[in-house]
């Protein structure tokens, strides 16, 4: 019964360091966001003391009468909001969410075809460390190198010379807009699965503000805490009933065990808030203001991957400065504004170096920044840039200028207040 202050301050002080971190800093991590009040609350709640093997009506474990309430709100809410006839609101990561997908309908040896990590995939969809990687046959598909975006037609002779079980669309780092209806030709022509994992772009798809998977793919998989709001977790989605089935029993209890019903609980909290005309709102100005963002870093001497971006994220193309992704992820971060770098395509620099860094709005625009917030923060990003260029190990006059306006734009937008 006593409060985690008072039974743990050791981790008590972690968690108050990482909330004066979040508070502090600007969030320009593409794939992160900032829960409601209401979705941390549902997941700090009893329902992790839980055992609920099964699905809703169908359990291993007895007193899941309530749990089972909340699993069904999460399916239906989320039936609702991407109109599609199947949910597995189950999966506990983005990651399970692929492993299921790939336990429901594939052997271990088959061919899978995905777009690489370098392109702006991601390691579940066949990069070689990861099990899809190891255990299949992963072909992997990239950008054109005169348009760096996904160039269809060598998709389809990869596809027509490998003939894939499985074609996968979706990345982490792709700044513009995915023609699902031509990925499903391609994959009808070899009589393909296409699995579309939208998990950048779920709360884009949710509002209208990307093109649908749902009516050309046969699943769908996706996070929960990226545009989409929720807590950390993954979900499936299909309009195909065999294939449903198929995907319930690799999930539980083909890949994971009980479900995390406090999380699930969260999950029917954001997707109820994602429902709302606010949310719809909400996305347009994460789209606006990352546009608003890649201009700013244009005018100011960047090069953006593909010229500019159609959704929440964007590739900025560091070598007009002559910096390093790594160098500068390092600075901005001292200068309070955090960020990933991030390889751009055909990059010459190793993984751990980069020529780029990846921004995304999603997290700013949650705490309020708009349109002049995020012009402000591409200019401040750029003024640590050119100290860079100045001062390669970094600019501690620049830095801590930048720091202090940043603080300043943070106090003004503070967190959960
Ligand atoms: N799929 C895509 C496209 C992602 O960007 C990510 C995470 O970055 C994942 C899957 C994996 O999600 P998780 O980190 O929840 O396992």
């Amino acid at each position: 019964t006593r409060d985690l202050k008072d039974a743990d301050s050791a981790l008590q002080a972690a968690v108050d360091e990482e909330f004066s971190r979040q508070d502090n800093q600007i969030e320009l991590i593409a794939s992160e966001n900032i829960v409601s009040k209401a979705v941390m609350q549902a997941q700090g709640t009893v329902l992790t003391n839980k055992y609920a093997e099964g699905y809703p009506g169908r359990r291993y474990y007895g007193g899941c009468e309530y749990v089972d309430k909340a699993e069904a709100l999460a399916i239906e809410r989320a039936r609702e909001l991407f109109g599609c006839d199947y949910v597995n609101v189950q999966p506990h990561s983005g990651a399970q969410a692929n492993g299921a997908v790939m336990l429901a309908l594939l052997q271990p040896g088959d061919t899978i075809l995905g777009m690489s990590l370098d392109a702006g995939g991601h390691l579940t969809h066949g990069a070689r460390p990861a099990l899809s990687g190891k255990w299949f046959n992963a072909v992997q598909y990239g950008v054109s190198p005169d348009t760096q975006r996904i160039d269809y037609d060598a998709v389809e002779k990869l596809a027509l010379e490998h003939k894939p079980k499985l074609i996968i669309a979706g990345g982490s780092a792709i700044p513009r807009q995915l023609d699902f209806a031509r990925f499903r030709t391609i994959a009808d022509k070899v009589g393909a699965y296409l699995m579309v994992d939208m998990a950048h772009i779920a709360g884009l798809v949710a509002t209208g503000q990307h093109p649908d998977p749902l009516p050309h793919a046969h699943v769908v998989t996706t996070t929960t805490h990226k545009t989409l709001r929720g807590p950390r977790g993954g979900m499936i989605l299909s309009n195909d009933a065999e294939i449903g089935k198929k995907i319930n029993s690799a999930v539980f209890p083909g890949l994971q065990g009980g479900p995390l019903m406090h999380v699930i609980a969260a999950k029917a909290v954001a997707f109820g808030e994602a429902l709302q005309p606010e949310f719809k709102a909400y996305i347009e100005r994460v789209v606006d203001n990352a546009r608003v963002l890649a201009e700013v870093m244009v005018e100011r001497g960047c090069d953006i991957v593909t010229g500019g971006t159609d959704t929440h994220l964007m590739l900025v193309d560091l070598r007009p400065k002559g910096l390093k992704g790594n160098q500068v992820e390092e600075a901005l971060e001292r200068a309070g504004i955090t960020c990933n770098k991030n390889g751009i395509p055909f990059d010459p620099e190793k993984p751990m170096v980069t020529s780029g860094i990846r921004l995304g709005t999603p997290a700013g625009t949650t705490r309020g920044f708009g349109a002049d917030e995020f012009r402000q923060i591409g200019n401040l990003i750029n003024d640590v840039l050119d100290g860079l260029v100045e001062r390669p190990e970094g600019n501690p006059d620049v830095e801590a200028r930048v720091r202090a306006d940043v603080e300043a734009l943070c106090q003004r937008f503070p967190l959960y207040r």
